[in-house]
């Protein structure tokens, strides 16, 4: 295993202090290209098949035998959907038929045992997460039974300690429902929004009066959730400036204490339900940027701290601190304050990362149902990180979370000469030096303020792997 890189120097004052990020649309203009979101490092384009099940147990043995101190973080992918979003990208199941559901508890509900007993006695679970699809598809009694499954199959954290948290559809719930999942033991929850104007919703299939939406964020608050976030598109069709500063101005109201802003990347080739999409009702790209920069104002006007990538957060949120504090992670799920997990996902194509590995699960419900029929961890594809990888990897993190690098402390992490290693990557941040987007010193790498908005360009110097990939399969970096 590779050791961590030691803090940021306390000498320096901490990017997250100064003004949070600078809009320079020529900027961006000029160099926004297609690239990866970074979640993981290498990214999961370049995961192979010969990782399997058995490297898999390979790497929890190996963390086994080094004591398995690390806290785990849970993953659990519910892939079904009631009905289809245009914009979506997502691997999901859209189907009425609950029936469906039911099956797929009980498969999934026999990874998470396989999982607990090859984890049993390791550390216990300080993050847990719900993504889709749309998990709250199951209903109250099925994820009453999955939690309490969860809680006998692994030790959890308590409440106080660990972030739990679900992405829930506004559409499928209610108040109720709210409350309920704060008692099944959820203290995160993240609203799926995009926008409130009502002819975006039509453009995009997603109705969803904002009445409902604001009464799912009173009864988050109600039932004393720690944090509510919400996500909002910016580039879908219909969106204009004037229907942007609306949305704006009822999310801003709604004092939600996240905020994910995403780009609509629109790759109908490669999505089909985008192609249900009239390119007649898209924005042009500079409309879009029109957008992004009116939601960068509002959102600092108001108060919200730019964490990085898409994302926003109030000053006193979690996510905030840890950035100040240098704590901030990036996982599969954005940013965490959980930095050092290991990553234990379940369900249809989840991915995990467990030591130097990553692991993702079959894509297909046939392929989940055979391979757990077989007592087999449904691994389908993954990656084992070489010295290399992680030495970048770690490189990726530190500039996706704090906006800068010491050059020492990773020469201190690794066994390596940095400026001598990294002699081509250097040359081509002297070209991003020229450009604004970064500030390079003997020692420091740091991100200018009108450079973080193109993060994403500064990340894929490092990526060693980017020369080999079609720039299409990735979104806009901004
Ligand atoms: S965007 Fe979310 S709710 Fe809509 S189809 Fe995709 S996964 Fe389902």
């Amino acid at each position: 295993m590779f050791d961590a890189v030691p803090a940021t120097s306390a000498t320096r004052v901490h990017p997250a202090l100064q003004p949070v990020v600078e809009f320079d649309a020529d900027l961006i203009a000029r160099l926004s290209r297609n690239g990866p979101r970074y979640t993981s490092y290498p990214t999961a384009d370049r995961f192979t098949e010969s990782f399997g099940y058995r490297d898999f147990l390979h790497a929890v043995a190996d963390l086994r035998t080094r004591g398995g101190g690390k806290p785990l973080s849970l993953y659990l992918h519910i892939p079904f959907c009631d009905t289809v979003c245009y914009y979506c990208a997502c691997n999901k199941i859209v189907t009425k038929n609950r029936e469906k559901a039911a099956t797929y508890l009980a498969y999934l509900k026999r990874e998470v045992e396989m999982q607990g007993r090859l984890f049993a006695g390791m550390n216990e679970v300080e993050q847990l997460h719900f993504g889709g699809g749309t998990p709250t598809y199951l209903s109250d009694a099925q994820m009453e039974d999955l939690m309490a499954h969860l809680r006998r199959c692994f030790r959890f954290a308590p409440d106080a300690a660990g972030e739990y948290s679900i992405e829930i559809d506004p559409r499928t719930v209610s108040a109720e429902r709210v409350h309920g999942l704060r008692r099944q033991g959820f203290n995160r929850i993240s609203l799926g929004v995009q926008d409130f104007d009502p002819d975006v919703q039509r453009a995009v299939n997603r109705i969803q009066p904002e009445a409902e939406t604001r009464a799912i964020i009173a009864a988050a608050r109600d039932a004393d959730f720690r944090s509510v976030s919400i996500d909002l598109i910016y580039g879908l069709p219909k969106q204009t400036p004037a229907t942007m500063r609306t949305t704006l101005d009822k999310v801003i109201d709604a004092a939600p204490d996240r905020i994910a802003m995403y780009h609509y990347a629109h790759l109908p080739h490669l999505f089909k339900p985008q192609r249900r999409i009239d390119e007649a009702d898209m924005p042009d790209s500079d409309t879009k940027l029109r957008m992004l920069q009116l939601c960068i104002e509002r959102l600092t006007a108001a108060g919200y701290v730019y964490i990085g990538m898409d994302h926003f957060a109030r000053p006193d949120d979690d996510l905030a601190i840890a950035q100040q504090q240098g704590r901030l992670h990036r996982n599969f799920q954005g940013y965490s304050t959980h930095a050092d997990a290991d990553l234990v996902a379940c369900g249809v194509s989840a991915i995990g990362a467990v030591g130097a590995t990553y692991s993702q699960n079959v894509k297909t419900l046939d392929a989940y149902y055979d391979a757990l029929d077989r007592n087999e961890l449904p691994v389908a594809r993954g990656a084992r990180l070489s010295m290399d990888d992680a030495l970048r990897r770690t490189i990726i993190q530190k500039l996706m979370c704090q906006f800068e690098l010491s050059i020492s402390a990773i020469e201190l992490a690794f066994p390596i000469a940095f400026h001598a290693y990294f002699a081509r990557e250097m040359a081509q941040l002297a070209g991003l030096e020229r450009d604004g987007l970064v500030e390079l010193a003997p020692d420091w790498i740091s991100v200018t303020l009108k450079g973080r908005l193109l993060i994403r360009n500064v990340c894929m110097v490092f990526d060693r792997y980017l020369a080999t990939r079609g720039p299409a399969t990735h979104s806009r970096t901004v």
